[in-house]
Parts: C-alpha cells; sequence; structure tokens
C-alpha cells in the first residue's frame, strides 16, 4: 500500500494541476468515445494503449474481459445498458491479451478445481472449451494463442444478446470490435470479419 500511497500524494501535488480544467470539465458530464471491455489483469492499461484521456474510454474489467450472456450477471449487463442506451457510446471494443490467466483456467480446469467461483466462470465458457478441443495437439502457447481470440469474439456474440446492445447494432448506431493485445510487443490485432482473421490495427484513413 505504501507505493500506492506515496503514488497518490505525488498525483494531488505535482500532476492534478495539469488536468484540472479537464477534471472540471468532466465534471458537467462524461461523453466517452467508447466502451472498452478488458480483463482486470494488471499488465493491461486501457489509456496507456489507446492514448486516451480521462473521459475518453468507459471501461469495463473482468477477469479474462468474460461478458455475460444478457440475464446472467445484472451488475454487467446495468454497466452494458448504461454505456449504450445512456451515454450513447458509438464503438464497444473487448479486448484480450497475450498470457491471459484466464486462458490457463479454461485450457486447465483440472488445476483450479478448488475454486467454486472460477467453476461458474468456466461453465459460461464451455463453447470455447469445446472449440479448443480442436486444438488438443498444438502447442501450449498456440493453444493460449487460440484461446484468446476464441474467447474475444465469443464475448462479441455474448455483448450482442443484451437487447440494448442488439438493437443499436442493428440500428447502425453502435460498432462492435474484437481486440487482442500482446502487451510483451505493445501489438494490438483486430479480428477483421471480411478476412476472417485478426489483423494489426491500421492507422485511421486521415492519417495517410
Ligand atoms: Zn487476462
Amino acid at each position: 500500500m505504501e507505493k500506492l500511497i506515496r503514488g497518490l500524494h505525488h498525483f494531488q501535488n505535482h500532476i492534478f494541476s495539469s488536468y484540472q480544467e479537464l477534471f472540471e470539465r468532466l465534471a458537467e458530464g462524461q461523453s466517452p468515445e467508447a466502451m472498452f471491455i478488458t480483463c482486470s489483469d494488471s499488465r493491461i492499461d486501457p489509456a496507456l494503449i489507446t492514448q486516451t484521456a480521462p473521459g475518453d474510454l468507459f471501461v469495463l474489467r473482468l477477469g479474462g474481459n468474460f461478458v455475460p450472456p444478457y440475464g446472467v450477471s445484472g451488475g454487467e449487463s446495468a454497466t452494458i445498458e448504461y454505456a449504450v442506451s445512456f451515454l450513447g457510446v458509438k464503438d464497444i471494443i473487448v479486448c484480450g491479451h497475450s498470457h491471459c490467466g484466464a486462458m490457463e483456467i479454461l485450457l486447465h480446469p483440472e488445476r483450479f478445481s478448488g475454486y467454486p467461483a472460477i467453476q461458474v466462470w468456466l461453465t459460461h465458457v464451455e463453447a470455447i472449451r469445446r472449440v479448443m478441443q480442436n486444438y488438443a495437439d498444438r502447442p501450449e502457447e498456440v493453444r493460449q494463442a487460440i484461446a484468446v481470440k476464441e474467447n474475444v469474439l465469443l464475448q462479441l456474440e455474448n455483448l450482442k444478446t443484451h437487447p440494448t446492445v442488439s438493437a443499436a447494432v442493428a440500428a447502425g448506431t453502435l460498432h462492435l470490435h474484437a481486440w487482442v493485445y500482446e502487451f510483451e510487443k505493445g501489438k494490438v490485432l483486430a479480428f477483421d470479419p471480411e478476412e476472417g482473421q485478426f489483423l494489426p490495427l491500421r492507422k485511421p484513413r486521415e492519417e495517410f
């Protein structure tokens, strides 16, 4: 805790002043660019990798960036509904990442038999576990990487079970994105539905 408290004092005494104007403006209300759903993993920092400021991203963090289907969990459903219906975010990014501990659980559930909440979580990712049986002969590292991608794609499907999401997607006012962040390389891959694969994100057109 000492490190955190020292950091807090440093923020208050040396950093906050440069953000004061922004935060005073944000006190009037937020209008985030996007909802960013990612893992709770300590190595993932959405604002760092997207170089966004406070107020830009509405963030939902859950182990394994798991988005429960509608009705499974009130908390996540309410957060998604608030972001889409009330704040009117135009994009939702589900961002998985390399070396995700949740993928180890998914691939080796037997190692986590003594963890009751994890056992419940596993019932929700059964679809990915079934898919992963097709890759049983691949090396562990490859299986982990495949599981990360399969997982974010499943989470997009889970997102669509939320009525607010499916309605906004159908109306063309909301777009869903599946990303995989390889933090040790600083690289982000995005699923390209036309190509049917994950590809490096291209710069927006105006920056060419
Ligand atoms: Zn993770």
